[in-house]
């Protein structure tokens, strides 16, 4: 089994474009230091699948790929953030999206979470992971997941080991609706056009670790783990 890093690990924030790996590395992240993965889009895929009233509301919105409102967002995402299992940190998984989110959560973080842990103030670091347009096409069009355990497979790159079937559980893979060629470029509109100014909020704070995700994904993720435990190891110097 990998080993799990017990210390505190604090925010961990995954910016990028859908299919940049995310989800990929955000489940990476949450089995090596013991964090959970906080992914806006799987709690919303969640309340879609319930018929919540969240997910009627959000249910056509993700189908053409627009984003969803902002205070339904941040409020479901303060709901999740209480929970006791983020008080060693969590990983922000397609959160935040848009410059309000961004500012949302500065002041979630400064007034509320971290008043209530036992281990003071600490900036979230933020990871950039860029990849090249065309392969993000292909990772998307490409991506297959387990209903079941939540597995993320890619026809191209990481198929199961028989097809179209997970190798933990054995359920038939399904491919995500809105992972279809006509929502991808609404969902990489709406990722230039809202998204960037996310990072450009970060980078102004000088806060933003670019990644290049690229590469295969055990590369990715040493480069990832490698920030992390640089930002932890520096924030824990500080307190
Ligand atoms: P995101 O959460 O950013 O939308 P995912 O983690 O779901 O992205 O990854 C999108 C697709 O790309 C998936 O099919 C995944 O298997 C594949 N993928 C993720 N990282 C890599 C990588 N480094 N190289 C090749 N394919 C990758
Ligand atoms: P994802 O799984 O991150 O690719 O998100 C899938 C869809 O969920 C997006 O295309 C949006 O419609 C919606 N969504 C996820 N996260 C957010 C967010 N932070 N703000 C607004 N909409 C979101």
């Amino acid at each position: 089994m990998a080993e799990v890093i017990s210390r505190n690990i604090g925010p961990v924030i995954l910016l990028g474009p859908p299919g940049a790996g995310k989800g990929t590395q955000a489940k990476r992240i949450a089995e090596r230091y013991g964090i959970p993965q906080v992914s806006t889009g799987d709690i919303l895929r969640e309340n879609v699948q319930r018929g919540t009233e969240l997910g009627v509301q959000a249910r056509s919105i993700m189908a053409r790929g627009d984003l969803v409102p902002d205070y339904l967002v941040c409020d479901m995402v303060a709901l999740r953030l209480r929970n006791a299992d983020c008080q060693r940190g969590f990983i922000l998984d397609g959160f935040p999206r848009t410059a309000a989110q961004a500012g949302w959560l500065d002041a979630f973080l400064e007034n509320e979470f971290f008043d209530n842990s036992h281990r003071g103030k600490c900036l979230p670091i933020v990871i950039r992971m860029d990849v090249d347009y065309n392969q993000l096409l292909l990772r998307l069009t490409g991506r297959r997941s387990c209903p079941t355990c939540g597995r993320i497979y890619n026809v191209h790159f990481q198929p199961p080991r028989v097809a179209n079937t997970c190798d933990v559980d054995g359920s038939q893979l399904v491919t995500r609706n809105d992972d279809r060629e006509d929502v991808i470029r609404e969902r990489l509109t709406a990722y230039e056009l809202q998204t960037r100014p996310v990072v450009e909020y970060y980078e102004q704070k000088g806060r933003l670790v670019p990644v290049n995700a690229d590469l295969p994904v055990d590369e990715v993720s040493e480069q990832v783990f490698r920030e992390i435990e640089s930002h932890s190891t520096a924030a824990a110097g500080r307190s």
